[in-house]
């Protein structure tokens, strides 16, 4: 999956676990791969549980690894030191889900945008700082009173875009999106999804979208990966996988999207799953989803499936689907 030369991220046979207890391991990341383009977005989705957020996070090197590789550009993350780390750090930023959690509440908005801005020297002088951070808050659709005052004050809307505004505050390339907008009201939910895409192409940035709404995630992405207990089990273009999607457990999240046609949505199948994504400390043998797959075979339940590219640029980890 790194056949083009303008990937930004390659993420190669990535394993990220965990101990549990004294001997118990809890596979979070179990071998996934892919890539990502410059100026792409690649949505992450899967039920909660399933290592979206532990991947993305191994990803921009805020977890170690287990096993694998992450580049960016061309350089292992896991391994950057000095001069190169100093300029991932800057480079790569996150945003969060829940605004609240990670803006510090002693700190006023100038400092947490600013900050940034003063590590990586960004601003000549302490004017120049000023007139960039109110800059940001207006792109962000704040304006430069809400500088001195304190996270507590605003709303969840308006806390996460002071996180919009403090990960663009230091010129990133590089955004991963830790589900920002599922914490939000609905109504506000497409505004700071809609910023996120004025911001790409206005900067150029490439993100990493993780999130668990396909809905959302099928208007912002370039193409998605469904994971599933630690696994991608399908990746293709966001508008191949909606039309085309391949593989059971993506058709089941599909089937619960709702269509806005009231006679669609009346005569169409619901594939309902039965019971919840198992632990991933034990998983089952074979296929991770056989003991959830209606369409289930004893081959299933043994052999695990490979990640295949069936049709181009779509990749399916199913034994029911032939190139
Ligand atoms: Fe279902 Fe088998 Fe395909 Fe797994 S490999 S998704 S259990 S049909």
């Amino acid at each position: 999956m790194s056949e083009t030369t303008n990937n930004i991220i390659e993420v190669k046979n990535l394993k990220k676990y965990f101990k549990v207890g004294k001997k118990d391991v809890l596979k979070a990341v179990d071998d996934v791969s892919f890539c990502i383009k410059e100026g792409e977005t690649l949505g992450l989705v899967g039920e909660s549980g399933c290592g979206k957020t532990t991947c993305g996070r191994t990803v921009v090197g805020m977890y170690g690894k287990t096993e694998g590789q992450v580049l960016y550009k061309g350089k292992d993350v896991h391994s950057l030191k000095g001069k190169e780390k100093r300029a991932f750090t800057k480079d790569v930023q996150i945003i969060f889900q829940d605004p609240y959690a990670s803006l510090d509440p002693r700190m006023t908005v100038a400092e947490i945008i600013g900050e940034g801005i003063e590590i990586h020297g960004l601003a000549k002088n302490k004017k120049e700082k000023e007139e960039r951070i109110a800059h940001l808050l207006e792109m962000v659709g704040l304006n430069k009173e809400h500088a001195n005052r304190f996270i507590h004050e605003f709303s969840g809307g308006q806390r996460q875009r002071i996180g919009i505004a403090r990960a663009l505050a230091v010129e990133p390339k590089f955004i991963m999106c830790d589900e920002p907008i599922s914490a939000l009201d609905v109504s506000i939910q497409a505004q700071v999804a809609n910023m996120l895409i004025k911001f790409q192409q206005e900067m150029k940035l490439t993100y990493l979208f993780v999130a668990h709404d396909l809905a959302m995630v099928k208007h912002i992405s370039d193409r998605v990966a469904v994971m599933y207990l630690g696994a991608i089990v399908e990746l293709a273009e966001s508008e191949e996988l909606y039309s085309h999607p391949l593989h059971p457990y993506t058709e089941a999240l599909m089937s619960a999207i709702p269509i806005a046609d009231p006679k669609v949505e009346d005569t169409r199948e619901r594939i309902m799953l039965e019971g919840d994504v198992p632990s991933p400390i034990n998983t089952p043998p074979g296929c991770k989803f056989q003991g959830r797959c209606p369409k289930a075979t004893d081959k299933c339940r043994c052999e695990a499936p490979a990640l295949r590219e069936v049709r181009k640029g779509h990749f399916v980890a199913c034994h029911l689907i032939s190139q």
